[in-house]
């Protein structure tokens, strides 16, 4: 094998390298926005039903930011639509 030869199949390889790397990247950036999709769908599911993904519970909508949905018993006690029940964790956004 020449040198010329080595440096043509290097330069291959990074090529190869280069369009595996931009296949990869391809894939995350398609799995990413799945996920964000199905994240959104779920939370508009929330509000149209206003129902809690996680315990049931009704949810409501936090003005702070558009599209942010929340269970009713998200947050410190004192925000929580019952301080006595159990706290819930699950928000989302719409959009
Ligand atoms: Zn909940």
């Amino acid at each position: 094998m020449t040198t010329t030869n080595a440096i043509d199949l290097n330069a291959e390889e990074t090529a190869a390298n280069r369009r595996e790397l931009k296949a990869r990247e391809r894939r995350a950036a398609a799995e990413s926005k799945r996920r964000i999709e199905a994240a959104h769908a779920e939370a508009a599911e929330a509000l149209r039903t206003n129902t809690c993904p996680t315990c049931g519970r009704k949810v409501r909508r936090n003005l702070s930011l558009t599209g942010w949905v929340q269970c009713e018993q998200f947050g410190a006690p004192a925000f929580r639509k019952d301080s006595t029940a159990a706290p819930c964790d699950w928000q989302g956004f719409t959009q």
